[in-house]
C-alpha cells in the first residue's frame, strides 16, 4: 500500500487522479489533500475519502472547512497556509506527491516533497520551469523520483530507454519531439486573435483542464513552458527539442534514436493514462480510459509551427536559451497576463507583449539559490501588474 498527498486535488489533474485511485484502492491510501480557498469541494473530497489531512491555501478558508467537518468526519486533520502545504508534501506515510496546484503557487510544497525523497508526479510544470536546476539538483540530492504527468513528458519517459537517468546522447538519444494540439486558435485569422474571449480560450479541441493551461495552450506559452520542463526532465538542450503540431492529440511524443528509429507513445487524450502510468510506474495498472480506436482516429496530421501567431513559444525557448532567473521572469509574467486576460482587463494578444516586456526590461541573473528565485518571480509580477495597470488606464 502506498500513500498519497495531492496537492491541488480540486483541480482538473486533483480529479483525474483521484478517479484513477478509485479503482485502485488496494495498491493506494489518499493521505493528504489541498485546496486554494474552494471549500465546497474539498468538503465533498474529505467526507468520500476520509483523508488524514486536509490543507486549505489561506487560514480563512482552513477555518470554514475545520467547522464543516467538525460533525461529519472529525478524523480529518485541517491545515492551513503555505506551511502546511509543505507539511503534507513532507508526511513519512506519503510516499508519493502528486504536484497539481496551478502556478507558482505550487513551488515550495514541489520542492518539499522533492527534499523530503518523494516518489513525485509532477504535474506543475511552472515549478520547474521556475526553478529548474535547484528543483533538479534537490530530486538528485535526496534521491526522489521524478515522474512527469505532463502527458509531451510522460510521453517521452515511456519512450526513453530503460535505465535512462539524465543525457541524450548518452542513451543514443539524436531528438525529442513534443507535440501540440495548436489550441482553439490554430486556424482562426491571425488579425481576429486580438477579440478573442476567455471562454472561447478555454475551449479547447481536445483536452479539458484548469483555466490557466487553457490559456497556455491557445497561446503556446503551454509548449514553450514544456521546452523548458523538456530541458530539465532530460537535460537536453533547446536545439535538442523540436516542437510539431499535431492538430488530432494521438500521438504524445516522440524520441529520434542515433539509428534512425523514432518511438512514439499514442493514446486517447485524457490524463488518466499518464496519472495512471507514473503511480504505478514500472509496472501497469488500467487508468478507466478507453483503449485507442485507429480506425476511428482515421489519420494523424502535423503541420510547423507558425511563431507570428504563437510568439510565446519563441520568448519561451529564448528565455531558456538565456537561462538564469529568465524563465522564473517568463512564468509570472505570464501568469499575471493570464489571470488578467481571464479577468477581461487586457486582450489575448497582450500576453506576449507582456511577457516580452518584461524579458526585455527586467535583468535576468543566476538562478541557484531560492531567494534569487523568488525575488525575480515577484519582481516579474511587479513589473507586469504596473504594465497592465497603465495599460487599463488608458
Ligand atoms: P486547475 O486550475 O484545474 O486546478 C488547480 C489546483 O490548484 C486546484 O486544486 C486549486 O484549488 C489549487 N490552487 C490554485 N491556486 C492555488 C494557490 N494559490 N494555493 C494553493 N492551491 C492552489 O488546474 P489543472 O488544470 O489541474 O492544472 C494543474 C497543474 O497541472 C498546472 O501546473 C498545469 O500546467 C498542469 N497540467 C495540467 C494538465 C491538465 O490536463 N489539466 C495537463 C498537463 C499539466
Ligand atoms: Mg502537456
Amino acid at each position: 500500500m502506498k500513500g498519497i498527498t495531492i496537492l491541488g486535488s480540486t483541480g482538473s489533474i486533483g480529479q483525474s487522479t483521484l478517479d484513477v485511485l478509485s479503482r485502485h484502492q488496494d495498491k493506494y491510501q489518499l493521505i493528504a489533500i489541498t485546496a486554494n480557498t474552494c471549500v465546497e469541494q474539498i468538503l465533498r473530497q474529505c467526507l468520500q475519502w476520509h483523508p488524514r489531512y486536509a490543507v486549505m491555501a489561506d487560514e480563512k478558508s482552513a477555518d470554514i472547512l475545520r467547522s464543516a467537518l467538525s460533525n461529519q468526519a472529525p478524523d480529518v486533520e485541517v491545515l492551513g497556509g503555505q506551511q502546511g502545504l509543505i507539511q503534507v508534501a513532507s508526511l513519512p506515510e506519503s510516499d508519493y506527491v502528486m504536484a497539481a496546484i496551478v502556478g507558482a503557487a505550487g513551488l515550495l510544497s514541489t520542492l518539499a516533497a522533492a527534499q523530503a525523497g518523494k516518489r513525485i508526479l509532477l504535474a506543475n510544470k511552472e515549478s520547474l520551469v521556475m526553478s529548474g536546476k535547484l528543483f533538479m539538483d534537490a530530486v538528485s540530492a535526496n534521491h526522489a523520483q521524478l515522474l512527469p504527468i505532463d502527458s509531451e513528458h510522460n510521453a517521452l519517459f515511456q519512450c526513453m530507454p530503460a535505465g535512462f537517468v539524465r543525457g541524450l546522447s548518452q542513451s543514443g538519444v539524436t531528438r525529442i519531439v513534443l507535440t501540440a494540439s495548436g489550441g482553439p486558435f490554430r486556424t482562426t485569422a491571425l488579425e481576429q486573435l486580438h477579440t478573442v474571449t476567455p471562454e472561447q480560450a478555454c475551449l479547447h479541441p481536445n483536452w479539458a483542464m484548469g483555466r490557466k493551461i487553457s490559456v497556455d495552450s491557445a497561446t503556446m506559452m503551454n509548449k514553450g513552458l514544456e521546452v523548458i520542463e523538456a530541458g530539465w526532465l532530460f537535460n537536453a538542450a533547446p536545439d535538442q527539442i523540436q516542437v510539431v503540431l499535431h492538430p488530432q492529440s494521438v500521438i504524445h511524443s516522440l524520441v529520434e534514436y542515433a539509428d534512425g528509429s523514432v518511438l512514439a507513445q499514442l493514446g486517447n487524450p485524457d490524463m488518466r493514462v499518464p496519472i495512471a502510468h507514473a503511480l504505478a510506474w514500472p509496472e501497469r495498472i488500467a487508468s478507466g480510459v478507453k483503449p485507442l480506436d485507429l480506425i476511428a482516429t482515421a489519420r494523424l496530421d502535423f503541420e510547423q509551427v507558425d511563431l507570428k501567431r504563437f510568439p510565446c513559444l519563441q520568448l519561451a525557448t529564448e528565455a531558456m536559451k538565456t537561462g538564469g532567473t529568465a524563465t522564473t521572469i517568463l512564468n509570472a509574467a505570464n501568469e499575471v497576463a493570464v489571470s488578467a486576460f481571464l479577468d477581461g482587463r487586457i486582450q489575448f494578444t497582450e500576453i506576449a507583449r507582456i511577457v516580452e516586456n518584461a524579458l526585455a526590461d527586467l535583468k535576468t541573473v543566476a538562478a541557484n539559490n531560492l531567494e534569487a528565485i523568488l525575488e525575480a518571480d515577484l519582481s516579474a509580477r511587479m513589473y507586469s501588474t504596473q504594465y497592465i495597470e497603465e495599460r487599463v488606464a488608458c
